[in-house]
């Protein structure tokens, strides 16, 4: 090679390395190029700072409209790895100029990304937190009573929408509308099997409160007026079983998460059916 290489100062290779996280650019390699080594004092470098437009003349992808700093600058460098840096070099045609700062452009808003994103283990303190939450959003009557021992159906539904509003936005109302507990949505919850179960709880919340409104058209059942006051009857038992088990197993899923979450300590109250 000619002598008069505009190689990098040591400066801007450790700046095009660290604004990588020190991977590899190839957005199809994104090998680490720095390690530890046997010797305590010492680290290995698999990383190369290379030359989008090549540091001397008839080199790959040599521009001669640039100047010796431009060459040099950190513009025109890109980390790669040994091998990927020969391979930039080998086919210029294909491994384009434009090419090669969209890989590096790429390379380092991923790594913006990556230090932005929760540690996996921050990221279950807050699931863990979330799941108490909904958890505490089944705390009540409209999860322990059975359908003909409620009070009252429309508060029944009520207490049934304002959970799903707590599952999908992480704020609990009172039924005066107070703010009770806020927390965050169902989707905020980084653990894809239980955010999977929370979404199940909700599509099984949605269809108790569609069927109850077509029971209540159809009449299928109807307030008793006798001295006990306020307890329903049901004309179709069936449809009664079915409110009383889909609850029960809105609850039996939020206990397998809950488990799963390491939260023994909730516990949902048993309730009593005639099965
Ligand atoms: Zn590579």
């Amino acid at each position: 090679m000619p002598s008069n290489r505009d190689d990098f100062s040591q400066g801007t290779k450790d700046l095009l390395a660290k604004r990588v996280g020190c991977r590899c650019s190839n957005p199809a390699c994104r090998k680490l190029t720095y390690g530890a080594n046997d010797d305590p004092t010492a680290f290995t470098n698999i990383g190369v700072a290379a030359h989008i437009c090549a540091a001397a003349e008839g080199g790959p992808r040599y521009d001669s409209a640039m100047s010796s700093d431009e060459r040099k600058s950190y513009e025109n460098g890109i980390w790669l790895c040994q091998s990927c840096s020969k391979l930039i070099d080998s086919d210029v045609s294909r491994y384009s100029v434009d090419k090669l700062n969209r890989w590096k452009r790429n390379a380092e808003e991923a790594t913006i990304l990556e230090l932005e994103e929760a540690s996996p283990i921050q990221s279950t303190v807050q699931d863990v937190e979330l799941i108490k939450f909904y958890a505490q959003c089944l705390d009540r009557s409209a999860f322990r009573d059975q359908i003909s021992q409620e009070g009252c159906m429309e508060d029944f539904d009520k207490a049934i929408e304002s959970t799903i509003i707590a599952f999908n936005t992480g704020i609990l109302r009172t039924r005066d509308g107070d703010i009770l507990k806020q927390a965050e949505g169902k989707a905020a919850v980084q653990n894809s099997e239980w955010r999977d179960k929370l979404f199940t709880i909700v599509d099984i919340l949605t269809a108790i409160r569609r069927r109850l409104k077509i029971a209540e058209k159809e009449q299928s059942f109807f307030q008793r007026d006798d001295s006990c006051g306020g307890f329903y009857y049901f004309r179709d038992h069936e449809l009664e079983e079915w409110f009383d088990r889909s609850r029960e197993e809105v609850l039996k899923i939020m206990s397998s998460v809950c488990r799963e979450a390491g939260l023994h300590e909730l516990h949902f109250p048993r309730r009593y059916y005639r099965w």
